[in-house]
């Protein structure tokens, strides 16, 4: 089976996609780690892209497409993907159709991981830290953990961090972008959206629960 993980910053998709890779014996394909492994092993494209990146510009599809080629047709690969963070866009998902379709491969498996904005809100800006043991709660998750803490409800203080506003943009920018992606996917039979603002193991339990039927 071939499957895509979609999931928004902040909705666990990494974690979800090393356990599903682990316990199904799947490949787990990132375009990250293709272009990185190209340019470490000094391939002919390899040269390319980090000519490319040295130049602050984007690696084309062209590109992209051809390593993905390669890995998907190969007898290693073939018919146990996990797609981690990809397609991006439309046309990278045409593409994957068209690459999959010629090698008699498919998808079968598309899971979005949903996490609204105010969940990603309250789990961000929520953050209180003791400043007597440094222990890291959420005022809105850990409301039971928070009555109880042996250093008592004095030292938990809410810290400024300037990453809490770049984190809420990047989860804006992603919904945006990946929305006609998930558009394109959305109503075939094979595509699940699952509530990412359970807990881990629920969110696997979930996966797992589609993936065995
Ligand atoms: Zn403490």
């Amino acid at each position: 089976m071939n499957l895509i993980l979609f999931g928004a910053p902040g909705a666990g998709k990494g974690t979800q996609a090393n356990y599903i890779a682990k316990k199904f014996n799947l490949y787990q394909l990132s375009t990250g780690d293709i272009l990185r492994n190209e340019i470490k092993n000094k391939t002919e494209t390899g040269k390319k892209i980090e000519k490319i990146i040295n130049q602050g510009d984007f690696v084309t599809d062209n590109i992209i497409n051809e390593l993905l080629k390669k890995i998907i047709t190969s007898s290693s690969c073939k018919n146990r993907i996990i797609f981690d963070g990809y397609p991006r866009n439309i046309t990278q998902a045409e593409n994957l159709e068209l690459i999959l379709n010629a090698d008699n491969q498919s998808i079968n498996f598309i899971f979005f991981l949903k996490v609204n904005r105010e969940t990603i809100e309250k789990r961000i800006l929520g953050r209180i830290t003791c400043e007597k043991c440094n222990k890291i709660f959420n005022e809105y998750l850990d409301s039971i953990e928070i009555e109880k803490h042996e250093c008592g409800n004095n030292f938990l203080k809410k810290r400024k961090d300037d990453n809490e506003e770049a984190l809420i943009i990047r989860y804006d920018e992603y919904m945006k972008k990946t929305k006609p992606v998930l558009d394109f996917y959305s109503s075939r039979s094979y595509f699940h959206e699952i509530d990412g603002s359970q807990k881990i193991q629920a969110i696997t339990n979930k996966i797992e629960q589609i993936l065995v039927v």
